[in-house]
């Protein structure tokens, strides 16, 4: 009879320690993780372009995916617009980064977007958000990207070898020294990065890739494929055309690197520190 007892209190106590309500786990319960500890750390704005050509509107669709999922349990708070004309430069001077996924701003955003990063903001660019050429007449943006206007690329998208130029910067770590990157359109610019004193290359398409693509061929030349602008909170990553960036564990670690990298230097501190 005392058997049955203590069976009864048992089963009992282990239904109120699952229904319980209380937050509190049950004792001798671990919480292995508690993301939302310390509410969002920072917030990112990520502009695109539903309109560019639909290899860029895909790798735009995907990153989307990609940076809400890195948010579980309220680690950051990612928003999205396909065009920054409506905000005050107050406005996007809350977000510690702007991430391009395959667009620039639009001309008539185009002053505010040079205020934000004249005063400390942050800007990760992939691939088509850094493209311009001649008839794009921004100047600014030319001197902001540090690489001039477009030249050249591969064409059809394809895999290709590249090579790390630092090991030892946040960006890079953990990467191996050389990898080949998923498929992707590669551009080589008018001005090599590498010749801008004020431009760090820290990855680069290696020249055994020569001769890369089989309509458009790229036959030499420098051709720099991550790099910084160290006179603002930038980075320029090539990669982003297409639907294969974020199946790669390596490219995606880059992406996080990268993320973090430019978070990381909010002139308000950083969030990472909080
Ligand atoms: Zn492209």
């Amino acid at each position: 009879m005392k058997k049955l007892y203590y069976f009864i209190l048992i089963l009992l106590l282990a239904a109120c320690g699952r229904s319980g309500g209380s937050t509190q786990p049950a004792r001798g319960v671990e919480r292995q993780a508690n993301y939302a500890k310390n509410g969002p750390r920072f917030k990112m704005l990520l502009l695109y372009d539903d309109t560019a050509e639909l290899a860029h509107v895909q790798f735009a669709h995907q990153a989307i995916q990609f940076f809400n999922k890195l948010t579980v349990g309220e680690g950051f708070i990612v928003d999205s617009t396909q065009t920054l004309d409506s905000f005050s430069l107050e406005q996007l001077q809350q977000y510690t980064v702007l991430v391009a996924l395959n667009a620039s701003p639009s001309r008539a955003s185009r002053q505010l977007f040079e205020q934000y990063m004249e005063n400390g903001g942050g800007w990760l660019g992939f691939h088509a958000a850094g493209y311009n050429d001649r008839s794009t007449e921004w100047p600014w943006f030319n001197k902001f990207l540090g690489a001039g206007v477009f030249k050249a690329n591969n064409w059809p998208p394809q895999p290709a070898l590249v090579e790390l130029d630092r090991c030892d910067h946040p960006v890079t770590k953990n990467l191996p020294a050389s990898y080949v990157a998923p498929a992707s359109e590669f551009y080589q610019w008018a001005e090599e990065p590498r010749q801008n004193p004020d431009v760090e290359v820290l990855m680069t398409l290696s020249a055994k890739n020569y001769p890369i693509g089989l309509k458009d061929i790229i036959y030499g030349g420098d051709f720099p494929v991550v790099w910084t602008n160290r006179n603002y909170r930038m980075l320029y990553i090539n990669m982003g055309h297409g639907d294969e960036q974020f199946t790669d564990a390596t490219e995606k670690l880059l992406f996080v690197n990268a993320l973090r990298w430019i978070v990381s230097r909010d002139p308000a501190g950083n969030p990472f520190d909080k």
